[in-house]
């Protein structure tokens, strides 16, 4: 029988990688926090309804990504595609609109979608997700992006690119539409069949194909900030001098767009050269109009997500540090069967004042321990025989240097903290 192997698109994440994620998590805590941004956990599984009516019908997300199933009562659910929706199912369903606003959430953990894997794109893959709930303000938007921008900075990211569009508002927007189909309508035989299919449905997707072709054709085409109203105008300036007096700096593109109803203003990702043609380590914008798409009243909205495997490869591939592997710092070495008691005692005594220890449980010469000891890169061994336990010491060694000397118990746990600092 063939060993089962996980399903394409899905990996596991071992321990060489995994305490990567750790650091990007722990940092991101740490930026959630200076930003004043709360932790929530929020479910795996949504109503399938949640995603087609909060992210698009028309989106390929929906369309052709979601993995979507029947439960046993014959409910359709779906595995949370992204997390904005359920952001915003969340801060309704609460009655998080009787808060302070803007209500400042964020969260992590894995989304699923059906998409043909490569680097930097899979099946399962995880977020990072940053949401400001119930203002309006164009002051969120710029805390929106300097969040993403302080957090990969902070990670020590380098050369990255900040792109920001306005995709405008329900007022301004179907006059750009009008304007873009008329563009398109003149190149429409050129354009690949999905872009055909967007024409009458939803234009401003076209902006957003991958194809070259379309992407040649749409070079060209005319951009929504020339078609702002006042007010969608007013907010993209405002979002643009706060990002200048902060001292960041981006790039505007006409055809960055986050293609719906519901998304409104701005638009923003942070792209890397790094990564290939998944270049993409956050996208974000604002979503005034997504609460009303899935049942809620008016509530505006602004946020970002990021995957974390993609700032992994990009910190791997720019080589950045991700702060110190977690490591055994001691290993407990038994010299004779005499003290195996002992030994065991000790290693609990170790663990119990929070300093990583491990030891052998199988018996193995003293040799073999502490090459099983440099194997676990621990920073020392304390051997322990019976001469040890007659003298009440432990033999301790420095396992880069080779030293060693004998540590009365009584201070051998000072003597390890001391040591481990350095
Ligand atoms: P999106 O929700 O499509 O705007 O994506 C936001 C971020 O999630 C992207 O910038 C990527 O960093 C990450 N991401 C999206 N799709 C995938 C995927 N299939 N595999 C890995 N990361 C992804």
């Amino acid at each position: 029988m063939d060993i089962i192997k996980a399903p394409r698109g899905v990996r596991d994440v071992l321990p060489d990688e995994s305490w990567k994620w750790a650091y990007v998590v722990e940092t991101a805590r740490k930026v959630a926090d200076a930003f004043g941004y709360d932790e929530v956990h929020l479910p795996i599984f949504e109503h399938t309804e949640l995603f087609s009516r909060g992210i698009g019908d028309s989106t390929d997300v929906v369309e052709k990504e979601m993995y979507t199933f029947k439960d046993r009562s014959g409910r359709s659910l779906t595995l949370r595609p992204e997390l904005t929706a359920s952001m915003v199912r969340c801060y309704l369903e609460h009655g998080m609109s009787k808060r302070v606003q803007p209500v400042k959430l964020w969260s992590v953990g894995p989304m699923f979608r059906y998409e043909r894997p490569q680097k930097g794109r899979y099946r399962q893959f995880w977020q990072l997700d940053v949401e400001a709930l119930g203002s309006g303000a164009p002051e969120v938007d710029l805390e929106i992006v300097t969040f993403a921008v302080y957090l990969f900075g902070t990670l020590g990211l380098s050369n990255l690119e900040v792109v920001v569009n306005s995709v405008g508002c329900p007022a301004c927007r179907p006059v750009y539409r009008e304007a873009l189909k008329e563009y398109v309508g003149s190149n429409y035989d050129e354009l690949c069949k999905t872009c055909q299919n967007r024409f009458e449905r939803n234009p401003l997707r076209i902006l957003d194909c991958k194809n070259e072709h379309c992407r040649e054709i749409m070079k060209e085409s005319p951009g929504m900030v020339g078609y702002l109203c006042d007010e969608c105008s007013e907010h993209f300036q405002k979002v643009k001098e706060g990002m200048s007096l902060l001292g960041i700096s981006y790039k505007e593109d006409k055809n960055l767009v986050r293609g719906l109803d519901y998304y409104t203003k701005t638009a923003f990702e942070v792209l890397s050269g790094e990564l290939g043609a998944q270049n993409a380590v956050c996208g974000g914008g604002r979503y005034d109009n997504l609460a009303e798409a899935i049942g809620g009243p008016h509530v505006p909205g602004v946020g970002f997500a990021a995957g974390i495997e993609r700032i992994v490869l990009t910190m791997e591939g720019q080589g950045c540090d991700f702060g110190r592997k977690p490591g055994i710092d001691v290993f407990v070495a038994i010299a004779d069967d005499s003290a195996r008691k002992a030994g065991l005692k000790l290693l609990y005594d170790i663990r119990r004042d929070k300093v990583s220890a491990d030891m052998d449980y199988s018996g193995k010469s003293l040799s073999s321990q502490l090459k099983m000891a440099s194997n676990k890169k621990a920073k020392l061994a304390c051997i322990l025989g019976s001469a040890e336990i007659q003298k009440g010491v432990v033999t301790v060694k420095d396992l880069a240097s080779g030293l060693q000397e004998e540590v009365h118990q009584n201070s051998l746990m000072n003597h390890i903290k001391q040591y481990i600092v350095r």
